[in-house]
């Protein structure tokens, strides 16, 4: 049996219950098969092992108080998974769905995303089974306070650097950056994603979204295209699309679809951004109100906003979004690209079928790796206590976003497998965390 195989079976007898985090690590082990065939000493070294073994898992008690006086407990989660090129660095995720499986799985993925980004950051991962969905102000600010009251004792701008993912934004960040500024008595950056009045960088908001858009462009530059003109569906309406599909439509993209959890919106007239920011980040309400205000658009409850045909599709809700009934879908309909800019939201059989069709396709680890690339400028900004402006943040991060499509597409080619995306990133988000690995002996 090969080390890779071996490794996996030994993960699933133990972890089988925890199916994302099983999902992320086969799909990454999968495709660094070529490298870790031709090379003895990653086996020696018991590498994969060590690799699929958080560092340390931290699961607590998050006790509070609701408006009516009732005490409520959610389960706080923070797995650091990996440490050897940085200090711990990745967002919090608060959601209903939350569990360890989840959260491992994203730490997992950040691990390699990390490292792509050519920036100092280890993989970390954390959150909450919390739904702020319906809840007071006041709610989110106890909770955030208490979550912090246990994670500010693991926490450290050298040790472990959280930030925002689903449910985290930057209403949360302000209250548990404020409750650990109050716990430490220290001022400095444990956390991104900031407010731009206590050390928030400039473009950080945009940066997952714009980042999208970037690697898009570097993938179609490779074959004489470009967005201008193209139809896109993004599905999600949460930062990362709002942002994808305003950075599309600056580049004469025409994003025609955009969902949220209850349904989906198509406007083939061009999505009208104006409005969906308005209804999302101002209103915190449904996509539904879209149709209030623009007549001619059409609102469907439910998933199927993949049965639209597009040129291209941008997955930017959440894991598992698209399976491969929806890849077939978007297929028959024409589809030539398909990005992720979400964490995971293609299942393992529908990036196969878009592989074997030939579409272009690439992973969340290196296409939506500019909002923690972005978060390491803003750890650099604060570290030498200063701010750069927009202009400044934004050209660094899409230099990043070529210099990681660059290293992506070399990597692919380099072991044969030009063109595929998927085993590019992988395989060189892998390599210099594995490099550091070696070089740091059995720890
Ligand atoms: N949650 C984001 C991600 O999935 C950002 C993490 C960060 O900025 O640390 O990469």
């Amino acid at each position: 049996m090969s080390y890779v195989d071996s490794v996996l079976e030994e993960l699933i007898k133990k972890d089988a219950p925890q199916k994302e985090f099983i999902q992320a690590v086969t799909e990454v082990l999968n495709s660094i098969r070529p490298v870790i065939d031709s090379n003895s000493h990653f086996k020696e070294m018991g590498l994969l092992e060590r690799i699929v073994e958080p560092e340390r898992v931290l699961m607590f008690r998050v006790p509070w108080m609701d408006d009516n006086k009732k005490v409520r407990v959610n389960r706080g989660f923070r797995v650091q998974f990996n440490s050897a090129i940085g200090p711990y660095k990745g967002g919090l995720r608060f959601h209903p769905s939350v569990n360890l499986s989840i959260i491992k799985f994203l730490g997992f993925e950040q691990i390699f995303k990390n490292s792509l980004t050519g920036m100092p950051i280890g993989g970390g991962k954390g959150g909450a089974d919390f739904d702020p969905k319906g809840k007071s102000d006041h709610e989110i600010m106890v909770f955030c306070q208490s979550f912090m009251t246990e994670l500010f004792h693991h926490i450290g701008p050298d040790t472990d650097v959280p930030a925002g993912d689903i449910g985290v934004g930057s209403r949360e960040i302000g209250y548990l950056y404020g409750q650990y500024k109050r716990l430490t008595n220290r001022f400095h950056g444990v956390l991104t994603g900031k407010g731009l009045t206590y050390g928030g960088s400039l473009a950080r908001t945009q940066a997952t979204g714009y980042g999208v858009i970037y690697f898009a462009e570097e993938m179609l530059k490779i074959k004489n295209d470009s967005i201008k003109n193209k139809k896109i569906i993004i599905s999600g309406s949460g930062n990362v699309a709002i942002y994808a599909a305003e950075k599309a439509a600056a580049l004469d993209g025409k994003v025609i679809a955009l969902s949220d959890s209850t349904g989906w919106i198509y406007d083939k007239e061009g999505i009208d951004l104006e409005t969906v920011k308005k209804i999302k980040l101002v209103n915190h309400s449904r996509l539904r109100d879209y149709i209030s205000i623009h007549k001619n658009a059409e609102y469907h409850r439910g998933k199927g906003i993949w049965s639209i045909p597009c040129d291209i599709a941008l997955p930017c809700a959440t894991q598992n979004e698209l399976d491969a009934k929806d890849a077939s879908n978007l297929i028959k309909n024409g589809v030539k690209m398909v990005v992720e800019g979400a964490n995971m939201p293609i299942t393992i059989e529908a990036i196969q079928l878009l592989q074997s069709e030939g579409i272009l396709y690439a992973p969340g680890k290196a296409a939506n790796a500019g909002g923690v690339a972005t978060s390491a400028l803003e750890m650099s900004q604060n570290s030498i206590r200063t701010s750069w402006t927009f202009y400044e943040v934004d050209t660094r991060l899409r230099h990043i976003m070529s210099s990681i499509h660059e290293h992506t597409y070399d990597a692919a080619e380099a072991y044969g497998h030009k063109g595929n995306y998927l085993v590019g990133a992988n395989i060189a988000g892998f390599l210099k965390v594995a490099e550091a690995m070696m070089e740091q002996g059995i720890v």
